[in-house]
C-alpha cells in the first residue's frame, strides 16, 4: 500500500498505530468466516457432519481470508477513521475541485464584504 493518496495527498497512517483497526476489522471478517463456515457445514450435513473436512474448511478459511480482505480492511479502516476524525486543514490534502468552487464563493464573498 502506497503511504499516502497520489491524487490528493493524503497520509494513509495518520497516527502512529493507525493500522491497529484494520488488523481488529480483519479479525472480525476471518473469524465471521470460520463460524459461517461451521454452521452452514454442520447444518448442511446433519445429522453427520464431517468434521474434518469442515475443521479443515475453517482452518484454511482461517489462513487464507485474511491475506484476501487485508487490502480492504485497510481501506475500510480508512473511511472509518475519516468519519470517525475528519480531514483537517493542517493535514495537506489537496481538495481539488471542491477547492476551485470553495474559492470562487470565498472571492465573491470577500468582494462582498469591505476588509476590516
Ligand atoms: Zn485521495
Amino acid at each position: 500500500m502506497v503511504p499516502e493518496c497520489p491524487k490528493c495527498g493524503l497520509v494513509f497512517g495518520r497516527l502512529p498505530g493507525h493500522w491497529l483497526g484494520s488488523w481488529f476489522l480483519n479479525i472480525c471478517v476471518v473469524q465471521l468466516v470460520v463460524v459461517l463456515i461451521l454452521i452452514i457445514g454442520v447444518a448442511a450435513t446433519w445429522p453427520e457432519p464431517p468434521m474434518w473436512i469442515i475443521g479443515g474448511a475453517t482452518a484454511v478459511s482461517a489462513l487464507v481470508v485474511p491475506f484476501l480482505f487485508f487490502p480492504y480492511s485497510r481501506t475500510l479502516w480508512t473511511a472509518i477513521d475519516l468519519a470517525m476524525r475528519p480531514l483537517d486543514y493542517d493535514e495537506g490534502v489537496a481538495p481539488g475541485f471542491v477547492l476551485d468552487n470553495d474559492r470562487a464563493q470565498l472571492e465573491s464573498e470577500r468582494k462582498a464584504q469591505p476588509e476590516e
